[in-house]
């Protein structure tokens, strides 16, 4: 997870892709993410914006809701 200041040894591991809504246990799929992140991702998945940075290796980005410079979170201010 960008800027999560915790490392891969104290995080948990998670499915790039929701596992309770079918996301397969592949290590393909699979990364390091701390206990906050982990949950909160699948809780506001639209607050997390995926990217491949590798063959087999993946990142998030969260965006905050509140920044203006989101274009979803602007739309809702309206
Ligand atoms: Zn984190």
């Amino acid at each position: 997870m960008d800027g999560c200041p915790l490392p891969a040894t104290l995080c948990q591991i998670d499915h790039a892709e929701d596992w309770c809504s079918g996301g397969p246990t592949d290590l393909k799929l699979l990364g390091p993410a701390c206990q906050f992140h982990n949950r909160d991702r699948y809780r506001h998945p639209t607050r997390y914006i995926r990217r491949k940075i590798g063959a087999d290796r993946w990142a998030f980005t969260y965006r905050n809701p509140r920044d203006s410079r989101n274009p979803r979170s602007a739309r809702l201010r309206v």
